[in-house]
Parts: structure tokens; sequence; C-alpha cells
């Protein structure tokens, strides 16, 4: 009896031994393929986030793989030796699905590392800045993504209410600046609350997403658009959206400003004289800055760089055939143009770093292939420096120069925080390294 207690024991021991043995191996092996996504992060140097990512507090994380599965760009986290560890942290574009996910609230949402600073404006809770009646709303803010831009839009104008508005004959209650999400969240609010308002946009409508060449448009959550209602689009298209925003408006009788630049928002006697670079001035008791990050292209400062042939967006490629085009940059942005340009014409990629160390990972693969099946040409180490009328001049980073015949440019060199412009309104703006986002939804 006794002998046979004992062999039970044992098999029974034995068996949870295999299981425990089995798991444990399962344990390394993820840990293992993990422990690679790094190291190849590392050497792409996506490893390090730019700027709004994830981080876990191991303290409290539980382990539980929860934000893992959340994540809608997959392997932003990974498990490493069962604790939670970033792997391509500078894809974040910080849908905030991981937060939501984890049950624990083990993840903070910070903008920034100690190592790079990120430029932000001073928004206080109720999205004023540190000049009373001037707000910002969006990504303008360091939140990025359509979702948050429309609740932020929408939340910036209710505090405005909130503050008191006394209307005044002849001044504005508000001018909204900027027709992305944001802006246009805002000025379907403004409407709502019978708000005296001017919606003014530099460009068209819809905002930076409509400026990139990327059909597929994704979002984690619903929004909820002021005087529309809930709106349940995941997985979306551009000109859904556009008709969408459209339709909002029409129904609501609202026109937007388009092709107007808000040059300089200049304080007087209680209010703002708003300044566009068309030569109006309207006058306003309060100003929402719903301008974006990217509302300003970065210019290269090179000769030539004011003719025609040069723009800073790619809207229609289909439209383009048979030229022969210099893309410039090494970002997502100019990767996917020159992508959808090479379909139909003669492409060269300039880029001044020796290899692509920022984009998608999808993006990476595709132009790499593109390049080895020399449906385009990439010239790393290298900046444009002359644009001519049927020519381009290249410079290389030991002042070696090329000369390539040439139709077109486009210049994807990042945009520049509209820091000259806040500042010229008297908003403060502080470099964060690594400020964690109080609020996200
Ligand atoms: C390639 C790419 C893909 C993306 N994909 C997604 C996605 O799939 N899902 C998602 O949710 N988000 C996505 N985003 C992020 C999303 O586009 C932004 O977070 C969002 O558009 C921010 O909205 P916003 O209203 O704050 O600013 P923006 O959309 O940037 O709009 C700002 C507007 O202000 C205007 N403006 C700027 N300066 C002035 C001025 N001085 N005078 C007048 N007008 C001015 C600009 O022309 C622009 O129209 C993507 C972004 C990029 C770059």
């Amino acid at each position: 009896m006794l002998l046979e207690q004992i062999i039970i024991y044992s098999v029974a021991i034995l068996f949870c031994g295999i299981i425990v043995a089995v798991y444990l191996r399962k344990l390394k092996k993820a840990s293992d393929i993990v422990e690679a996504k790094i190291e190849k992060a590392k050497a792409e140097g996506l490893h390090e986030p730019i700027s709004l990512h994830p981080v876990i507090d191991l303290g409290t994380c539980i382990k539980s793989g929860a934000c893992v599965e959340a994540c809608p760009e997959k392997d932003i986290i990974g498990i490493l030796r069962g604790r939670g560890t970033l792997i391509n942290a500078s894809s974040c574009v910080g849908h905030g699905a991981c937060f939501h996910a984890c049950p624990v609230e083990a993840i903070s949402l910070v903008i920034g590392t100690e190592k790079r600073g990120v430029d932000l404006p001073h928004v206080s809770e109720s999205y004023e800045t540190n000049v009373p009646g001037i707000y910002i709303a969006g990504e303008l803010g360091g939140m990025g993504l359509i979702k948050n831009s429309v609740d932020q839009g929408k939340a910036a104008v209710e505090n405005m209410l909130k503050a008191g508005l006394k209307s005044k004959a002849d001044i504005l209650d508000l001018i909204i600046v900027g027709a992305g999400p944001a802006g246009i969240a805002a000025s379907l609010t403004a409407k709502k609350n019978g708000l005296e308002f001017l919606t003014l946009e530099q460009d068209t409508l819809g905002g930076t997403v409509f400026t990139f060449p990327r059909s597929k448009i994704v979002m984690t959550a619903p929004m909820d658009l002021p005087l529309y209602g809930k709106i349940k689009l995941y997985d979306t298209s551009k000109s859904e959206l556009i008709d969408l925003w459209n339709d909002a408006l029409g129904k609501n009788n609202i026109t937007i400003r388009e092709k107007t630049k808000v040059e300089a928002i200049v304080p007087e006697n209680g209010h703002f004289i708003v300044k566009t670079l068309q030569g109006e001035t309207f006058k306003t008791q309060n100003v929402l800055l719903a301008i974006g990050r990217r509302g300003t292209p970065r210019k290269l400062g090179i000769p030539g760089e004011l003719s025609e042939k040069v723009a800073y967006r790619l809207l229609e490629p289909e439209m383009i055939e048979d030229r022969k085009i210099v893309v410039v940059g090494g970002g997502d942005s100019a990767v996917e143009s020159a992508l959808l340009l090479a379909d139909q014409n003669e492409v060269t990629l300039s880029y001044r770093k020796d290899k692509f160390s920022r984009i998608k990972p999808k993006n990476r693969e595709k132009v790499l292939a593109a390049i080895e099946a020399k449906k385009m040409e990439v010239r790393y180490n290298t900046n444009l420096t002359k644009i001519e009328k049927d020519q381009i001049t290249i410079s290389d980073l030991d002042g070696g120069q090329t000369t390539l015949k040439n139709d077109l440019v486009y210049i994807f060199a990042g945009g520049e925080l509209p820091t000259q412009f806040l500042q010229k309104a008297g908003v403060q703006i502080t470099k964060r390294f690594g400020y964690t986002m109080k609020k996200y939804h």
C-alpha cells in the first residue's frame, strides 16, 4: 500500500515537474524572441522612444501581457523574463491601448525621454495657456491621434464657456486656428453653444492626416462629435473621414475659411487681434490654437526652394507619371511618398543618414525591397543643396556633388513646432524630458 502511494506521489510530482519545466521553457523561448526583437530594434534605431510612449512600472506590473495583446501596432511592448518591456518604442503612435488594457494601471504614457526632449507649450487642465484667453487643443499640446484631438477640441471650448464669455459688439467670441480633428470638434462645440466664432485654416479642411500619403486611418475607440453623435469608425479611409467632417460641418452650416494662415495673435485691451498672412485682421475674445505639430513643414533653406516644382506633401500620386523626381527625407512620409511615386516615375530618395532608422518596419521592408528591385534609387548620407529648373544638385558628406535631371522635388524634412508663433503670442514652451501625460482618453 505504502509503495503504491509512493509511486502515485512520485508520478504526480514528476508530472507537475514536467508541466513546470515545459512552462518555463515556453517562457524562456518567448523571452528569447523578445530579446532578439529588442536587439534588432536597437540596431535599427527604433528602441529609443521619439515622443509619446508607454513606461511600465515593474513594481506594479503583474505580467498579464494584456498590454502586449492590446497594442494595435504590435511589438511596441513585449514580455521579457516575466516583465513588461519596450521593444520598438519609437514606433509607438500613442493610441494608449496598452494604458487602457493594463488591469493594474502599471502603465503611464510619457512624452520625451531623459535624453531626448520634446518641445511642449504650457497648458492647464482646462487647456488654457499661460496667456488667459489663448487655449490649445490637439496634437500641439503633445497628445496625438484623431480621437484625442476631437475630445480636446470639444473640452477646450467647454472650459472656455465655463470660464465665462462676455459678448461684446464687433468682437468675436472665439477664433479657432486650424481645421484638423481638434479644430473641427471645437467648431461644432462653438456652434452648439451659439458662439460667434470663425475657424481659419491655412490649407484645406482635415488636418495632418490628409497631407500624408496613407489611405488607411485607424481609430482604436469611437469618437463623439458634438452635434453629430458617436462615430464608430475603426478602419477607415481618408475620403470616408473627410466626407464625415464635411457632412458634420455642412449639416450645421459651419464654413471653414480655408487658405487662411494665421500669422500673429496680438493682445489688445482685453481681447486679441488675429492677423492673417492674407492681410486680414479679426478681433476676438478667445483663441483656440488647434494647429497640430506638423503645421509648418521644415524648409531646407537652399537655392531654388521657392520654385513651383517643390512640394512638402504628396496629395495625388496617381496623377504624377513619367517624371524625374527627388524625394528628400528618410522618415515614414518620405518613404511612403517615394514608394507611391516610384510606381510611375523615376525616383531618387536623398537621405542625410546612412540607414532608415526611424521608420515603421513595414515601410523599411518595402523601401529596401524597392531599392533592391531597382524600382527607385536611394542616396544615403546626402543633402539636396540646389534646385534649378531642369536639374538638382545633391551633395554628399565629403563635399562631393552630383547633378541629376529633375522635374519635381518633394521635401519631407519634418515639421517645425510653431515655436516663434506661439512665443510671439506670449505662450511659454518648455522642452520636456520624460513628461507623464496626466489625462489620457
Ligand atoms: C502619417 C500619419 C498617420 C497617422 N495615422 C493616424 C491614424 O491612423 N489614426 C489616428 O487617430 N491618428 C493618426 N495620425 C495622427 C493624427 O493625424 C493627428 O494626431 C491629428 O490629426 C491631430 O489633430 P489636430 O487637429 O491636433 O492637428 P492637425 O491634424 O495637425 O491639424 C492642424 C491643422 O492646423 C492647420 N494650421 C497649422 N498652422 C496654421 C496656421 N498658422 N493658420 C491656420 N491653420 C493652421 C494645419 O494646416 C492643419 O490643417 C497620423 C499622423 C500621421 C502623420
